[in-house]
């Protein structure tokens, strides 16, 4: 099921097209619902916390993505901002950044004052696997990372880049991660996803078994009825929310046509803000590589107030149309003839593209099955107008074989 190809024909195609587009909020959307949400905190200087669900850990509700960081230094500094919560993957990095996150800790000595969230049975170690090879992988992927990351429990472990509802119904999954629970190797389990968010969400909350979800989540989404209703009713049952993908992809848009008046700092602490606002959402984890988005975004925590110029951007929809951010929602599969993974290969293009982080982009690519991958694709750009959130898949597809076919 996971990983498998849409069953929409391309006859059913078009109508699902439109359904998307209503969903995705773009026929007929009010340009200040965006803004229109609850007001937040009053927080007066001060971090706000909030508490993450049923687990009961309290953390500012800005935390870090370490996936893309590799300076010990930004851990460190980071820390002593009052970030307490970071967040990595066995396979970030091919694991050199859980081990960077756990030198700089150690080096503090304050692994009992932080929070680790890791992410270890990626799509493609789920594929085609028994039980117990599941339950195998399983118990020796929390080995490394115990390891790398120099501890002897790991406070969130998530089943990553989930999909689907396949993976939280595992029941093997479940049985090892309770073991590990019992055994005190971990203490909370979730599920990462940036596709199908809101079905993933829906089932976790619904199974009762994981405790958070990381989900992709920004402003983008705004209008997105089924998103925003999962996310409200995962607060409501005791889930703990995390949000990443939280800037979109950040400042840099893909789409070169998008020019905008906005600086990079009001975008990127706009978006974050927006996520934040959200008192459903318990912490975020923006990617940050560097001292200056460091400072940046983790001023949000302490003030969630939007400035004029934020509320300006905010609420500009052509700009929050034109950056043009795949939201994962798997719709322009039945489009391509080739069988071309496009949702997939959309995430390598923003990471290579507007993250830089090559690691990244070249670990999602080799995730990609090989016969949905990028060689697949014949360039008939057939695919170039369906997006309802106006990706423009074909020339991003063109882009990433310049890059690595
Ligand atoms: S490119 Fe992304 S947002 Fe557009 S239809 Fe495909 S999966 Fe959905």
């Amino acid at each position: 099921m996971e990983d498998s190809r849409s069953d929409l024909t391309r006859r059913k195609f078009i109508g699902a097209s439109l359904g998307c587009l209503v969903s995705a909020g773009l026929v007929g959307v009010s340009p200040t619902k965006v803004l229109a949400e609850e007001k937040p905190e009053s927080s007066a200087g001060e971090i706000v916390y909030r508490t993450l669900g049923r687990t009961g850990i309290k953390l500012p509700v800005v935390s870090m993505g370490a996936g893309a960081a590799n300076d010990p230094g930004i851990v460190q500094a980071s820390y002593k901002l009052g970030v307490r919560h970071f967040d990595t993957a066995a396979n970030y990095q091919f694991g050199r950044n859980e081990q960077m996150v756990g030198n700089a800790i150690a080096r503090l000595g304050v692994r009992d004052q932080v929070i680790y969230g890791t992410k270890v049975m990626t799509p493609a170690q789920r594929r085609d696997v028994t039980p117990e090879q599941v339950k195998k992988r399983l118990f020796q992927s929390i080995e490394g990372c115990l390891r790398r990351l120099k501890t002897d429990y790991l406070d969130i472990v998530y089943i990553h880049d989930v999909r689907d509802a396949a993976p939280i119904k595992d029941q093997a999954m479940m049985d090892g991660l309770a073991e590990l629970k019992k055994q005190g190797k971990i203490l909370h389990t979730g599920v990462s996803t940036h596709a199908n968010m809101a079905e993933v969400i829906n089932e976790t909350v619904s199974g009762g078994f994981y405790d958070v979800v990381l989900t992709s989540f920004n402003f983008t989404m705004a209008d997105d009825t089924a998103m925003m209703g999962a996310v409200k009713n995962a607060g409501a049952k005791g889930i703990g929310i995390v949000a990443m993908k939280t800037q979109a992809g950040g400042a840099n848009f893909p789409e070169p046509q998008t020019r905008t008046e906005f600086s990079n700092s009001v975008i990127n602490r706009a978006a974050l803000k927006w996520v934040a606002r959200n008192k459903n959402v318990a912490t975020s984890i923006p990617g940050f590589s560097n001292y200056e988005h460091m400072n940046e975004d983790f001023s949000v925590a302490s003030n969630l107030e939007y400035t004029d110029e934020e509320r300006k951007f905010l609420s500009d929809n052509n700009i929050r149309l034109s950056i043009g951010f795949c939201r994962q929602c798997r719709q322009c599969l039945a489009s391509c003839e080739h069988g071309t993974d496009i949702p997939n290969l959309m995430r390598t293009h923003m990471y290579a593209a507007q993250y830089a982080d090559f690691y990244l982009a070249r670990t999602t690519l080799n995730e990609i099955r090989s016969d949905q991958s990028l060689v697949n694709c014949v360039s008939c750009s057939d695919c170039s107008a369906i997006c309802a959130n106006r990706v423009d898949i074909a020339r991003r597809i063109e882009e990433l074989k310049l890059m690595y076919a």
